[in-house]
């Protein structure tokens, strides 16, 4: 399965935090690479997605969308900074 970019996360992300956060920096809990969530690699299903690390290809997120929910998991995450407006 190829990866596109995080950007793909766009209107997931929308849903979770409420607005656009893909611009938001994310730390690797792995290798503490910094970089955009737009930046990972984005694998995105119909039933949700994986964010691997674009340096050290560990997961970041993992989110799946049911009929009724969606489970969002950023365990891979060691923080994220979200710039305030
Ligand atoms: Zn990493």
């Amino acid at each position: 399965m190829t990866h596109v970019d995080g950007n793909a996360l766009a209107g997931m992300l929308a849903d979770l935090f409420g607005f656009d956060s893909t611009g938001a920096i994310g730390e690797c809990a792995g290798c503490r690479h910094r970089s955009e969530l737009a930046r990972a690699h984005a694998y995105v299903t119909a039933m949700g997605a994986v964010a691997r690390c674009e340096a050290c290809h560990g997961v970041l997120a993992v989110v799946v969308r049911t009929p009724t929910d969606m489970h969002v998991s950023l365990s891979g995450l060691a923080r994220v900074s979200i710039a305030r407006r």
